[in-house]
């Protein structure tokens, strides 16, 4: 991307920023009203890289994409009598005669997606996933992009036939939970619901945060967490009673949801009366980008990991080598490179400031003052730069792109 007239602007974060704070400084994101939150032109980019990475791996775990109606009939959640659950949670809208629940999770869309496809047993399992837009009527918004009304998630649902193979299924999430996590360089960590709401153990995932979006008890004897509602006074795995609470952000959960709304929605393969089991996983993609801010950063602004960032390059030049770094640009994209060029009117002193907030790995600068083929590369995860040519810079490069795709 040519950055001369994209609009995201910048300014000095704040000492102690949290991701989101770094994300409004390094114009990642703009706030628009409580809870609704714009993604800017990088803030876009970065979804779309953390949306990549999260179809592929559950791609790899056998889970196909679907794209659902960000319109579900009413009805539907009548029938399934979450309606009624989840009372002021859901958002509505009427068509015509026609009532709409605007889309804020979908295991009622994927049941009935299910049962309206004529599904055979012998078709069971299936895997699909839909990462999109989802939109809930959250009454109190928090902590930026970790707690908003409208949102990015993936919802993974695996259906199968018995509570044996669902386990395994559920197992099966919790890879694709581990990989993504691992993926964003966030040590995740598990915290069982307690107690548990539908009888079998489900697990809620979570990072240390300093959002505080939760406090989460563990364990000082065994280290498990835990996601209570209310105070826990003996740790359920070991009978322990000490526990250090700890600021966390929650990411995502993997549920074993059972059959009891498959049983409710009739949702059976045409050819038997057993309603499918489901597990599911539902992950928070726009809380990611907060996370991996917050997890990956100095004091000057963000600092991606290379198989992170929006852009793998980002070049300055001075207005005497404008010309010079359009062709340089061309030909780092030819092979194949993520490059931001910034030829904006700003002083190259202020474009300076700028590459470190906005955190790519690598900084190409065509200073006026340096001779025509030579640039000065810094790393800006290691500070280490240094002068180099084309040919020096194409092949450097290169290595970098290999070691990335390994
Ligand atoms: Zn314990």
């Amino acid at each position: 991307m040519i950055y001369e007239h994209a609009f995201f602007p910048t300014k000095k974060p704040d000492a102690a920023s949290d991701g989101f704070s770094l994300l409004e400084a390094s114009g990642f994101v703009k706030v628009i009203s409580p809870g609704c939150i714009a993604l800017l032109p990088f803030g876009a980019a970065l979804l779309h890289k953390v949306s990549e990475a999260v179809r592929t791996i559950a791609a790899d775990h056998g889970f196909s994409e679907v794209s659902l109606p960000l319109l579900q009939k009413y009805d539907l959640w009548e029938e399934s009598g979450r309606a009624a659950k989840y009372p002021g949670l859901l958002c509505e809208t009427v068509i015509g005669d026609k009532r709409f629940v605007i889309n804020p999770t979908q295991e009622e869309a994927v049941l009935d997606l299910f049962r309206q496809s004529s599904f055979l047993a012998k078709d069971l399992p299936i895997r699909v996933f839909h990462l999109g837009e989802r939109v809930r009527n959250e009454i109190r918004p928090a902590h930026g992009l970790i707690r908003s009304r409208s949102f990015t998630l993936v919802d993974l649902y695996a259906l199968t036939h018995s509570a044996e193979e669902s386990e395994l299924a559920a197992r099966d999430l919790e890879s694709v939970m581990d990989e993504v996590t691992k993926w964003a360089g966030l040590s995740a960590r598990r915290g069982m619901y307690f107690p548990s709401t539908m009888g079998v153990p489900t697990y809620s995932y979570w990072i240390p945060s300093v959002t505080k979006q939760c406090i989460v008890p563990v364990c000082r004897n065994c280290g498990a967490s835990y996601r209570v509602r209310e105070e826990l006074k003996t740790c359920p795995s070991c009978d322990h009673t000490e526990f250090d609470l700890v600021d966390g952000a929650e990411i995502g959960d993997v549920m074993r949801s059972g059959n009891n709304l498959s049983s409710v929605m009739q949702a059976t393969p045409a050819n038997s009366d057993v309603p499918v089991h489901v597990a599911m996983m539902g992950l928070g993609v726009s809380r990611l980008l907060q996370l991996i801010a917050e997890n990956h950063h100095d004091d000057k602004g963000l600092m991606f990991p290379y198989h992170i960032a929006p852009y793998l390059v980002h070049m300055v030049a001075g207005d005497a080598r404008a010309h010079e770094a359009r062709k340089l640009y061309y030909a780092l994209k030819r092979a194949g490179h993520s490059v931001l060029l910034d030829l904006r009117k700003q002083s190259l002193g202020r474009r300076l400031v700028d590459t470190d907030l906005l955190g790519a790995p690598f900084r190409v600068v065509l200073g006026n003052k340096t001779a025509a083929g030579l640039y000065e590369v810094r790393n800006r995860l290691t500070g280490e730069s240094q002068e180099t040519t084309d040919e020096y810079l194409h092949t450097f490069l290169m290595e970098v792109k290999h070691e990335i795709e390994e």
